[in-house]
């Protein structure tokens, strides 16, 4: 591996926090008292967390510094402004409604922008998305290409929308009967992959033929920014101001989830032009959230949004964010492991199909895969897999998704690649004993969302 390619932490590290290093026996009873799900141990057990990058960030001394200056005025506060004009410059929408998180915005443009029975077409579901556009009526459609699904085909920008399925849709349904497009950048369940510049001006150019709206989720819109200068032709010296500001030209507003692209550890929001839009989701914000000038965040987490959303616009940040993601998965590949290719922008996804092909997928191998590593290594890291699909809820069946990973997410500026090496390290160890990971089964399975609290014992 040419070791040139990867750039050096582009800060210093100005304030520590001490984790510890506990054993393997320890381990092996930890891992077996939370029921072989990782979600289920306790953080202090955990040497280096890779279970997501949602709020897991690290702010910078001058975000922090932005802490001490809130206003925390009831109404009017003077962070918020500051987040509106950082939002408008970088974004360019017209109007903004701060919520506690992407959920929160998610669940307001749901009520105000779609119709009971109405199709809201999407690159690849994200679950609390969908949840939120469903239980207003809406059926979301998958219209993703299909080339997202092929978890080790290697081609650039896998998150794009099949215009054809677009446009069948349009033709099936009717223009009237679609809510919205629903444009994710990146996409989070299909390995992080980006969305091309060149499919979000086809996207815009379909859609305004038939007056249909384009939302986008924003969560993780700066490493998609990133891939597109990176890969695309046209881009090389564009800076990723100038993409983000060109890629959210051709939407009528987004969702956005703080927790991620934003460098903070908690906050969201929404944005939109058009003015009735506006009005409509002031009126469910105070319902929801909080005053139109707060929406649950406190204003001096406002503030460290607006410092934190400038400084994920430096091209040394994100680049070093994206390579060191990278670094992890080159490291993997190098060593014969299975991943998702490409890489993507947030995490590394292990392909536990061909990590454990002595388990059939109802033998949970990507659980098993996450719980193993963290009694090897004392890595934290998430199933995506047959247990988070959870069951069909008419024939009570389990869903058997067609990729079955374990998923080992980078929190932004927390690790170093020295880490990066002990995380490799230790998948690579334990992929020369993956006949020792063992099959697992259910004894105690929750009807909803059961990933999160379920529990399993060794078969
Ligand atoms: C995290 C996330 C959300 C939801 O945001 P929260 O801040 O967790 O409520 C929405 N979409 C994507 C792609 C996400 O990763």
């Amino acid at each position: 591996m040419n070791y040139e390619l990867f750039p050096a932490e582009p800060f210093r590290i100005k304030a520590v926090e001490t984790v510890r290093m506990n054993t393997r026996e320890e381990r092996t009873e930890l891992i077996k008292e939370a029921g072989y799900n990782t979600f289920l141990l306790n953080s202090d057990d955990v040497y280096i967390d890779l279970l997501t990058d949602s709020g897991t960030n690290a702010m910078s001394d001058k975000q922090w510094a932005g802490m001490m200056i809130g206003d925390e005025a009831y109404a009017g506060s003077r962070n918020f402004f500051h987040l509106k004009e950082t939002v408008e410059e970088i974004f360019g929408f017209k109007y903004i409604v701060p919520t506690h998180q992407g959920r929160g915005a998610e669940n307001i443009l749901s009520q105000i922008a779609i119709k009971p029975g109405q199709y809201v077409p999407g690159n690849m579901y994200f679950t609390t998305t969908r949840y939120h556009q469903e239980r207003n009526g809406g059926n979301f459609v998958d219209i993703i290409c299909d080339e997202a699904h092929d978890a080790s085909l290697d081609i650039p920008f896998k998150g794009n929308i099949d215009l054809n399925k677009l446009q069948k849709l349009i033709d099936e349904k009717g223009a009237e009967n679609i809510a919205y497009v629903c444009l994710a950048v990146t996409v989070n369940l299909a390995g992080g992959q980006p969305v091309s510049m060149q499919n979000m001006r086809e996207v815009r150019e379909l859609t305004n033929k038939y007056g249909i709206k384009v939302f986008y989720d924003a969560t993780r819109c700066v490493e998609n920014a990133y891939f597109i200068k990176e890969q695309e032709a046209g881009f090389e010296n564009t800076s990723i101001q100038d993409i983000v500001h060109e890629m959210f030209s051709y939407a009528d507003g987004c969702t956005m989830s703080g927790k991620k692209d934003c460098i903070v550890n908690i906050g969201g929001f929404l944005c939109m032009n058009d003015e009735q839009l506006y009005n409509d989701a002031k009126e469910l914000v105070v319902v929801y959230e909080g005053m139109p000038s707060y929406g649950g965040m406190a204003g001096r987490d406002m503030e460290a949004m607006a410092i934190g959303l400038k400084e994920a616009m430096q091209f040394e940040y994100i680049e070093h964010r994206v390579k060191q993601v990278r670094y992890l998965g080159e490291r993997l590949l190098e060593a014969g492991i299975p991943i998702i290719e490409p890489i993507g922008g947030h995490a590394v996804f292990l392909d536990a199909r061909r990590f454990c092909p002595h388990l059939t997928q109802e033998q949970f191998p990507a659980q098993s895969l996450a719980a193993t590593l963290y009694l090897y290594s004392g890595v934290r890291s998430m199933e995506r897999g047959i247990v988070s699909a959870g069951r069909d809820k008419v024939t009570g069946k389990n869903h058997a998704p067609k990729l079955e990973t374990v998923r080992l997410t980078i929190p932004r500026r927390v690790y170093t690649y020295r880490h990066m090496d002990y995380v490799a390290n230790a998948v690579i160890h334990l992929y020369e004993e993956r006949e020792k990971i063992k099959g697992l089964k259910f004894v105690y399975e929750p009807k909803q969302l059961r990933f999160f609290t379920a529990r399993f014992e060794e078969i």
